[in-house]
């Protein structure tokens, strides 16, 4: 009775896809170009597979869930259920021409020639925005496509843009936007959803964790009501009092995102000392 889960046997993926297993508590040996592999401390088997592949073995339930960029899960039109956006795999599906291309719109793609590893994504893309254009289909390198005369456009993955610049392109659309996904069959037994439950309970934690701070602080008693409706934290702030007389030292949970703008409000409130800390796990 384990969870299989299918994640990238190697490439881009791989390291946050293990990283992201491990940091849930969950103890896995190194693969060394194995298959599979059980963790030691909870019913659970990793499946190492070819990203592409792995959208079809969680739909068939070879694999109970696995780990896949959005951009493959798309392309492959599976039927599965999306249980979590993972903020790693960042990149952008975009149309590329070369660098001295007159391209202003989606309309100079009319009538031309784009060469993808994405046909599918592309092709709705392109009937969505009323563009009739060729489709040229290839598994790698798409980049050369146009230095080789094979296309006038191409449309593939980008995250910095080098390739495209060393290959004397730029990028002149993005058509989607992904990241890694967390899918899963959408006919599990109760067992492994149950255990599928677990994991994404620990990996929210773990993002929550990553979006908020542990904040200290101290200030004058007179302006703790103040200083405590800027940091709520999760239920409200612990206050205790300084050994110096009139003080006290408040400590709550401030987000990420908001710390800096809130900071300058604690200042003009008296606040000193202020400490911030890294949360490893956050439950609410
Ligand atoms: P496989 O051998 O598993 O088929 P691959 O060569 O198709 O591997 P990778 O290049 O390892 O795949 O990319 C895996 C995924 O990583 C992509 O589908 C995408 O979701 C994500 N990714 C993030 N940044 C980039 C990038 N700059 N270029 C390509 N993929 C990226
Ligand atoms: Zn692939």
């Amino acid at each position: 009775m384990k969870l299989k889960i299918a994640i990238q046997k190697s490439g881009r993926l791989y390291d946050e896809s293990v990283e992201l297993i491990r940091s849930c508590g969950i103890q896995i040996s190194n693969p060394n170009g194995r298959l599979k592999t059980e963790a030691s401390n909870f019913p659970l088997e990793l499946l190492f597979l070819r990203d592409d592949d792995i959208p079809q073995y969680v739909e068939d339930g070879v694999a109970d869930a696995g780990i896949v960029g959005e951009n493959v899960l798309l392309e492959k039109q599976k039927s599965v259920v999306i249980c979590n956006r993972l903020g790693f795999g960042r990149c952008r599906l975009s149309i590329a021409v070369n660098k001295s291309a007159a391209y202003k719109s989606l309309d100079d793609l009319q009538g031309k020639k784009i060469a993808t590893s994405y046909p599918m994504v592309l092709t709705n893309f392109l009937r969505e925005n009323g563009i009739d254009a060729e489709i040229h289909e290839i598994s790698g390198s798409v980049e050369i496509a146009p230095g080789i005369g094979l296309a006038d456009a191409i449309c593939d993955l980008v995250s910095t843009g080098s390739t495209l610049l060393s290959n004397g392109l730029r990028e002149a659309d993005v058509i989607l936007r992904s990241e890694a996904l967390l899918i899963a069959n959408n006919q599990l037994q109760d067992f492994q959803n149950n255990l599928l439950r677990q994991l994404i309970f620990r990996i929210e934690a773990l993002r929550k964790a990553r979006n908020n701070k542990y904040i200290l602080l101290n200030a004058p008693n007179e302006q703790l009501p103040r200083i405590a409706a800027m940091i709520p934290g999760m239920k409200s702030p612990t206050i205790l009092p300084l050994a110096q007389p009139g003080w006290s030292s408040l400590h709550s949970v401030v987000d990420e995102n908001e710390f800096w703008s809130i900071t300058e409000n604690l200042k003009q409130c008296g606040a000193q000392g202020i400490l911030v800390i890294p949360i490893e796990k956050m439950i609410l």
